[in-house]
């Protein structure tokens, strides 16, 4: 990544073309649990923000990060479901409902990062029994690039591509 990328959202577009993007500082938190070294391990949390009224975009504001509970490893990252909740419901609380639960974010060990059949069975499963407004998204870090995936209840899940600045 240059430094001019990262004085930008991370920004994607959504079917309809709509945008979904990774604000500023969440992006530089994300940097931080790259595993651009072999020792690193995965990393993840959940993502929180809000949709704009006109519906144009959807803004991360803040993400989880690994907590004490989540069991981490070179390529799998367990999250300790409970306490990422309590700060969903905190900050639900402290912005009177406007920042919500978006989704979910995790770090790869591979350039350009694909799901692997893990992520695949638990974005899936995350679709059917997680609280949420439709969509959510998927987000994983690579050492390279960052993707997103839209997921909808009907278990639709489609990538979504990045604009280039
Ligand atoms: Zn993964």
């Amino acid at each position: 990544m240059s430094s001019d990328r990262s004085m930008w959202p991370y920004t994607f577009v959504r079917p309809g073309g709509f945008h979904f993007e990774i604000s500023v500082p969440v992006w530089l938190i994300m940097q931080r649990f790259q595993q651009s070294e072999m020792h690193m391990a995965e990393a993840g949390g959940v993502l929180l923000g809000r949709h704009l009224r006109d519906g144009s975009a959807i803004i991360v504001d803040d993400i989880t990060t690994p907590l004490s509970g989540d069991r981490r490893a070179r390529v799998r990252f367990f999250r300790a479901q409970r306490r990422h909740q309590a700060i969903i419901d905190e900050a639900w609380r402290t912005s009177n409902g406007t920042c919500t639960y978006l989704g979910e974010w995790h770090t790869h060990p591979e350039p350009i990062p694909t799901p692997s059949a893990v992520d695949w069975t638990d974005w899936q499963r995350r679709l059917i029994s997680d609280q949420y407004s439709e969509p959510i998204f998927f987000v994983i870090v690579g050492t390279k690039h960052t993707s997103a995936w839209e997921g909808r209840r009907d278990g639709g899940i489609v990538p979504l591509s990045l604009i280039q600045r």
